[in-house]
């Protein structure tokens, strides 16, 4: 075994990766892993020898058959030439104008699998924490294309740390619902899968409700706590020490798997909650500070100059290192105002949602503490 155990973290980057393109209309873009790796090269955040870049530019055989059924697989790699769509791939959603057929899309997914899967690995063998920034395919299904996801690397990390004699929680900050996760691990208590999203009664893929708690063996073990619109920081914030910290705290995972997707931020054009990225790295931290390994992955996040600030923090805040100040200029003004906190440029103005609108969402983040309270929290276990 390599120095692992002494890494703190591992950025996993790949080139070819960022390389891909869902189409010029799509919002999804590869892209955003080159962005932030090189604001993070460009920062001197790789500086250390605890701190290292791996690269991963071959997929590993037989990644897709870790999840994916035969058949869907099939379909995806007659994709892969980005030819006309084919009828029968409709049927796998593949092909739609959310999951597009495009040059390479199975070679894209069967890599950013590969990485999540590296990512896992890095940390079950004792790093720290890994980053995958192309990673989090949080909507993906056995045997279905679903909201821009080819492939489940979530759940594909996750049986590699399971099968490592780990014990897991995922936990899913992006603005929708996780529900192929969900859907994964919802009968069983092997891993707790919690996701703070938008309300499935405004945002895709209308599902997380705070009913769905899991079946048979899995009662108690799958969380959701769904967001109205307007969610703040605060009340994120309220809600993710209230509900998820607090059944970590009950479940103790030794290693969390994280979709850290950054479209819960209030200016992605895709959905409508209204956190700054203060609120998210704050989630991050109180996250890091409780359980210090985590295998992060990446996920939505439309508007790439929030994702690649908001993934800048994260990766800050996992290897362990603080931001040098100077570079606000450069950034094109998204200044704090508090100018008690290094590395302000790249962080957000605080606001807040007020008035009503804020009374309503106090008033709906106490039911779903209370919910938690009342219905999980007897039926989680520890390990
Ligand atoms: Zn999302």
């Amino acid at each position: 075994m390599s120095d692992v155990a002494n890494t703190e973290a591992v950025f996993l980057h790949s080139r070819k990766l960022s390389g891909f393109s869902f189409g010029p209309e799509h919002p999804f873009k590869p892209e955003r892993g080159e962005r932030v790796y090189r604001m993070c090269r460009g920062r001197n955040l790789f500086p250390d020898p605890r701190v290292r870049v791996e690269m991963v530019e071959e997929a590993l055989g037989g990644i897709m058959e870790r999840y994916h059924s035969p058949a869907y697989i099939e379909q995806l790699k007659a994709a892969n030439s980005g030819d006309a769509v084919e009828l029968e791939m409709l049927h796998y959603g593949i092909g739609t104008a959310e999951n597009p057929v495009f040059a390479g899309v199975y070679d894209f997914a069967a890599l950013s699998a590969t990485a999540s899967l590296r990512a896992a690995r890095i940390v079950a063998e004792g790093a720290g924490s890994a980053f995958n920034p192309c990673g989090g395919f949080h909507h993906a299904y056995s045997d279905r294309a679903s909201g821009f996801c080819y492939v489940n690397d979530i759940v594909i990390a996750i049986s590699e740390l399971l099968r490592a004699g780990k014990r897991v929680a995922c936990v899913d900050i992006d603005a929708h619902h996780g529900d192929a996760v969900q859907a994964a691990y919802y009968d069983t208590d092997s891993v707790l899968t919690i996701s703070l999203h938008e309300s499935g009664k405004t945002l895709f893929p209308w599902s997380g409700f705070e009913r769905e708690t899991g079946d048979g063996d899995g009662e108690g073990f799958n969380i959701n706590v769904p967001l109205d619109a307007g969610t703040d920081d605060e009340i994120f914030l309220a809600l993710f020490r209230g509900i998820a910290m607090e059944a970590l705290n009950v479940f103790e995972p030794e290693i969390i798997i994280g979709q850290f997707g950054t479209d819960m931020l209030a200016t992605d054009p895709l959905t409508h909650l209204r956190l700054t990225n203060n609120g998210y790295i704050e989630a991050i931290e109180m996250l890091h500070r409780r359980f210090p390994r985590i295998v992060a992955l990446g996920g939505g996040g439309y508007n790439l100059s929030d994702v690649e600030r908001c993934w800048t923090l994260l990766w800050v805040e996992l290897a362990g290192l603080t931001l040098e100040e100077g570079y606000g200029g450069a950034l094109g003004g998204v200044f704090l105002g508090d100018a008690s906190i290094e590395g302000a440029d790249l962080r957000d103005m605080r606001h807040y949602t007020t008035g009503p609108v804020k009374d309503r969402l106090r008033e709906h983040a106490d039911s779903l503490i209370s919910h938690f309270e009342r219905e999980i929290r007897p039926r989680l276990r520890g390990g």
